[in-house]
């Protein structure tokens, strides 16, 4: 059973005035989940999140985490702007960006943000632009394949991001010579990965190669960052992630490796994004259409350009007709959007209680890689997004396009002024 944070009588009432289709958070949730990962990795003295800024890319959002310990991960020119805004500077700020441009670099060094180089190259190229920070970060690649017990999770050897293992030894030798003094080492190696064991198996791997990178560079370690990775249950049928028990095995792992190599003081850090918010964002949308074919569809007013993941995976997202949670599930629905697009359904062949024009849905987990992904196609606008604060009252965090918004671009021109 998924339960959403809003019931009827309150998308109700929020609808009277932000109409569907929205994007709504629930500060509570992502609050109380921010200080459960504070928990369960308060063993480790210099931990912190960096909140994945591209997942859920709101200021209102980033000042929530904020207060909450969290700092950013960006990876482009825009998202460190917005985390600029919102007061983050310094150290607050990794930057794990990948092809990146030189004013991206200009802006991350000028704001003195843990830079975490993605390529080999790059150190030569950083370094022609603004020379090589004191503090620097490296992201690894291992390639081949990434498997726990047997069963393959992702597959690095195909993945576009990190250095190999040879470049990143190399590559640490050469920042030292360059003048850094401290160090970090990134990887990512599976995403949304269901299982506790992630997180400790990737430390398992990064903890032995610092031991080693540090017997063979004599580099100095700060800080070694897990990324982000760690998966909601967006299934009702799944177990979700159990966050004390990763935050334990990662422990397990630093005790037995970092420890008896005299690196006890590292510091860990994360970068996730959607489980610091998946769960505590719902797309609210209602029925307009229903169409007897071949099939039953039921058409609703929000659409792929909303929330992409189905579309663009084949992603699992809950749905739920609020008011209709306790009867029976006897009807089947393709649940689709109105683009141009077969591929734009939010559910295919869903077990749903019959749907009336004007139910109103619930589409859970939509907090990270939601919103954020969305798009213009179609000329369809962007969404307003709220936020559901813990009195219960809601705010508007970001407004809905309007069609000048779709329209600013051509502001060079006449065409769309009256
Ligand atoms: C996307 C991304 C994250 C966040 O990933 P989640 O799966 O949302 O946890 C973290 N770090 C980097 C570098 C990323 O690209």
């Amino acid at each position: 059973m998924k339960t959403p944070f809003i019931n009827k009588e309150q998308a109700e009432s929020i609808i009277k005035q932000y109409p569907t289709p929205f994007h709504i958070y629930d500060e509570k949730g992502i609050r109380e989940n921010a200080r459960r990962v504070q928990k369960a990795f308060a063993w480790n003295k210099g931990f912190k999140e960096y909140f994945a800024v591209k997942a859920t890319p709101n200021p209102f959002i980033l000042k929530i985490l904020k207060e909450e310990g969290c700092g950013v991960d960006c990876s482009s020119y825009t998202e460190l702007l917005m985390s600029r805004a919102c007061g983050f500077s310094g150290e607050e700020i990794m930057f794990s960006s990948n092809v990146t441009p030189a004013e991206d670099y200009l802006l991350a060094r000028e704001l003195g943000a843990n830079i975490n180089l993605d390529d080999f190259t790059h150190i030569d190229y950083l370094d022609r632009l603004c020379g090589i920070p004191k503090l620097i970060c490296c992201r690894y690649n291992p390639g081949g394949k990434f498997e726990m017990h047997n069963q393959i999770m992702d597959n690095p050897g195909d993945a576009k991001y990190g250095f190999t293992k040879s470049q990143i030894i190399e590559g640490f030798k050469i920042l030292k010579a360059k003048g850094a003094e401290q160090f970090g080492l990134h990887s990512f190696l599976a995403s949304n990965t269901v299982t506790d064991e992630y997180y400790p198996k990737l430390a398992e791997i990064l903890f032995e190669l610092a031991v080693e990178i540090q017997k063979e560079t004599g580099c100095k370690f700060k800080f070694i960052n897990l990324s982000g990775g760690v998966g909601i249950a967006y299934r009702p049928d799944q177990r979700g992630n159990d966050i004390m028990k990763i935050g334990e095995g990662v422990r397990e792992a630093y005790e037995r490796i970092l420890i008896p190599n005299g690196m006890g003081d590292v510091a860990i850090y994360t970068e996730m994004g959607r489980f610091m918010l998946a769960p505590y964002g719902h797309l609210v949308t209602k029925v307009l259409h229903f169409k007897h074919i071949y099939k039953e569809y039921a058409g609703v007013d929000a659409c792929a350009a909303n929330l992409m993941r189905p579309a663009m995976y084949g992603a699992y997202h809950h749905i739920t007709v609020l008011g209709k949670e306790d009867l029976p599930c006897d009807r089947v629905y393709d649940v689709t959007g109105g683009l141009c697009e077969n591929n734009d359904k939010f559910a295919i062949d869903r077990p749903l209680p019959e749907l009336e024009v004007g139910d109103i849905l619930v589409i859970h987990d939509t907090g990270a890689h939601g919103f954020a992904m969305g798009y213009n196609y179609n000329g369809k606008l962007r969404s307003a997004e709220l936020l559901l604060r813990e009195d219960n009252s809601v705010q508007l965090i970001r407004r809905a396009e309007t069609p000048s918004d779709y329209f600013a671009t051509f502001d060079f021109c006449d065409l769309f002024k009256k």
